[in-house]
């Protein structure tokens, strides 16, 4: 496709490439990818970095914008979840489930928590979740293993920073639940079931999908995969580059 916009003022993965030194940790390079056929994408991670919170992502334009939310979702529609924007990831990173070396750039263990499809809540694909996005108000269905129904991202103000700061709300629907604390009862891998220990004290390396054992109660990611490299990104990676710092 070929009008695709992308409404940021720095180069897409820019500060996601600047926050990392590929060398030491297992995460992806960033590239950009075009849309999935089958759906947006959207993926959360939990994550045990200095801090316990979930990284909520949802795929758009080519990327996965991603918010940091600190007690995770709730189906509770009373409750709003603060969820701090933090810079956009590659898609790659949806299959990404090891740890991160201490030292490094966001260092712990990551789980994958739910993962699925996404679209907006009232329809008008991408064009429609580019402009809620861009005026703070994400409304979307989310369709995922652990994550269904509507859902809302509020923007409400920026940090020192220029970091959004936003809430991540349970619409009420039929799959709202005061009384289902999902981040306390779910706790294994959507991917691989394994719990945060398990994913701690076994995982060396991330795209370990192939060696999981038998009977993990869900399909795992495709085994190492080499992720070819555009082409045609070349000079787009070179001038990311460049505004890097
Ligand atoms: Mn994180």
């Amino acid at each position: 496709m070929a009008a695709r916009k992308r409404g940021s003022k720095t180069k897409p993965l820019a500060e996601y490439e600047r926050k990392r030194d590929f060398n030491k940790t297992a995460e992806p390079r960033g590239d950009i990818k075009p849309r999935s056929t089958r759906g947006l994408r959207f993926v959360i991670q939990k994550h045990a970095a200095s801090r316990l919170h979930y990284d909520v992502r949802l795929e758009l334009d080519g990327v996965m914008k991603s918010w940091a939310v600190p007690k995770g979702p709730s189906y509770d529609p009373a409750v709003r979840r603060l969820a701090m924007e933090v810079e956009d990831h590659p898609i790659e990173y949806n299959r990404f489930e090891g740890t991160i070396p201490e030292g490094e750039y966001g260092g712990g263990t990551v789980m994958l928590w739910d993962r699925g499809t996404y679209e907006p809540e009232g329809g008008g694909g991408e064009e429609a979740l580019r402009e809620s996005y861009r005026r703070g108000d994400l409304k979307i269905l989310m369709h995922g293993k652990r994550m269904q129904g509507g859902w809302v991202f509020v923007r409400m103000r920026r940090d020192d920073g220029g970091r959004a700061q936003w809430l991540l709300i349970k619409h009420r629907d039929g799959f709202a639940d005061p009384d289902f604390d999902v981040t306390s009862e779910v706790n294994t891998s959507v991917a691989t079931g394994r719990t945060m220990e398990e994913i701690a004290s076994r995982s060396r390396r991330v795209w370990r999908s192939s060696r999981e054992p038998a009977g993990t109660p869900d399909r795992t990611p495709p085994a190492r995969r080499k992720v070819p490299r555009a082409p045609a990104r070349k000079p787009a990676t070179a001038r990311r580059r460049s505004k890097a710092r």
